[in-house]
């Protein structure tokens, strides 16, 4: 992919140490930053979007996956069409620039290895996009080459069409390292086994065959045939899942010619210069090794896949009050109805409130757009909670139909958030947007 010929030119017109002034400083250029900058720009406002990649589209440049349906989702295409439109509408790019502060009155502080940026963005308002972030997966060996994180091997082989291996071994039990396996695998790399994460510490993910028999229940409606669905459905009820987790073999089962291993754990991977293999021990159905079943997998590249957390160390250090919510994915700020924070003039959209698909990022940006042209005056109070509604309907049926749900149970985290906010409203120190 060239570097975007608009960007550079924006670039030359800002200057280096430049101050630039902006009504609303996007920070993210994913499906949710996109959405919410054509929102914006279409109510007349002055919009910059500031992303540190190279390209525009966040990790929808990333997604390719056929659904149900038989179609395909082809993420970059879709960015495209997103980049494009906002566009046409006169937003304004920064990319490969990363936002490292925002101070108050909204000044953000911008750092570009290119040093041609603006040094410094002055807005009225803040929107903060800035995603979700892989949990990592600390396993001895996990520095050496052709070791990496799922996310990046699904950018290397989805939007680089670069494949990162040949034979490889996931380590972590979740959707998005499932569904990147088959990626990968549709892109020539050969899935020598998904196996689980060696039960420690900090092992967030399924850890224990058990567990990984409740994730396996979670996927019911994605099995294959009828009968694999009504199996998979009986896993969610707690005694069937205990008797799964003792008889599953350990030789594993396959779904889509990739071995499901889900009673072996991964202890460590071996090399001297890049990965060469990784040592894997039988475990119990808590996830206890079983001593002497350590053996060898032979493998040249290894995918870590420990979940998904959503990125709001910016939100943090600006001051906005936070939350721990584990069914949205971790710490997310607190937001209200329009997308507000509890700092005034600071909104967020998209996964940094809690892991969803694209789709949803997206109506959540179309969301926070309508909420910041009300706060800044750009449309009438009337029309604006008219369109709020249609824009949480909007949500709420891209959330029932999502091809792809990162956490079991998104909505009672939705849920608890509104009322969290409610609490913080009644306690009043949250600004009136
Ligand atoms: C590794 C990974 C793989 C995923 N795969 C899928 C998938 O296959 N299917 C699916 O539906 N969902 C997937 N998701 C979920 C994904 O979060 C949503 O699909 C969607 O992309 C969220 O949109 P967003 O706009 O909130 O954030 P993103 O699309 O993540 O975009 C956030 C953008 O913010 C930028 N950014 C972050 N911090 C800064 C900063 N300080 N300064 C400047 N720029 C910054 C990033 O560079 C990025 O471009 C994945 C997420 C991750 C992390």
């Amino acid at each position: 992919m060239q570097p975007d010929l608009k960007v550079q030119c924006a670039r030359k017109n800002a200057g280096p140490g430049h101050l630039m002034q902006t009504d609303v400083a996007i920070i993210g250029g994913g499906p949710a930053g996109l959405s919410a900058a054509t929102v914006l720009a279409s109510y007349g406002a002055k919009v910059v979007v500031v992303d540190e990649q190279a390209h525009i589209g966040g990790r929808l440049l990333g997604q390719l996956y056929q659904k149900r349906n038989g179609t395909w989702w082809i993420g970059r295409h879709i960015a495209h069409d997103l980049e494009q439109q906002a566009t046409n509408s006169s937003v304004q790019f920064l990319t490969e620039t990363s936002v490292w502060g925002v101070f108050p009155q909204w000044t953000l502080r911008l750092y570009s290895p290119s040093r041609v940026v603006p040094e410094t963005i002055q807005a009225s308002c803040v929107l903060i996009c800035t995603g979700a972030a892989q949990v990592p997966i600390p396993i001895a060996g996990w520095t050496l080459p052709g070791v990496m994180g799922v996310g990046a091997a699904q950018m290397l082989v989805n939007a680089y069409h670069v494949r990162p291996g040949k034979r490889a071994l996931v380590i972590g039990v979740d959707l998005l390292g499932l569904t990147i396996a088959r990626e990968l695998q549709l892109g020539g790399v050969d899935i020598a086994g998904i196996v689980l994460p060696d039960k420690s510490l900090v092992s967030r993910t399924s850890d224990s065959p058990l567990a990984a028999m409740k994730f396996l229940g979670q996927l019911s409606d994605w099995a294959p045939t009828w009968m694999m669905r009504r199996i998979a459905y009986g896993l969610r009820h707690p005694f069937w899942a205990s008797q799964a987790a003792r008889l599953f073999p350990h030789g594993g089962i396959k779904i889509w010619d990739m071995p499901l291993l889900f009673r072996q754990a991964a202890t460590a991977i071996l090399g001297e210069q890049q990965v060469e293999g990784v040592t894997v021990v039988d475990v119990q159905t808590n996830g206890d090794p079983i001593p002497g079943s350590e053996h060898v997998m032979a493998v040249d590249t290894v995918f870590l896949s420990g979940g998904l957390y959503p990125l709001a160390e910016l939100p943090a250090a600006m001051g906005c009050r936070l939350a721990f919510i584990p069914e949205l994915g971790g710490q997310v700020p607190l937001y209200g109805p329009w997308g507000e924070t509890t700092l005034e003039s600071v909104f967020v959209a998209g996964s940094v409130t809690g892991i969803e698909g694209a789709q949803v990022a997206m109506e959540q940006g179309i969301l926070a757009g309508i909420g910041i042209a009300r706060h800044l005056g750009l449309i009438d109070q009337d029309d604006a909670e008219a369109q709020r509604q249609k824009a949480h309907e909007k949500i709420w049926l891209a959330r029932s139909s999502a091809e792809v749900q990162f956490l079991a149970s998104i909505q009672t985290g939705r849920n608890l958030m509104k009322t969290l906010w409610q609490n913080a409203k009644a306690a009043t120190t949250v600004s009136d947007t």
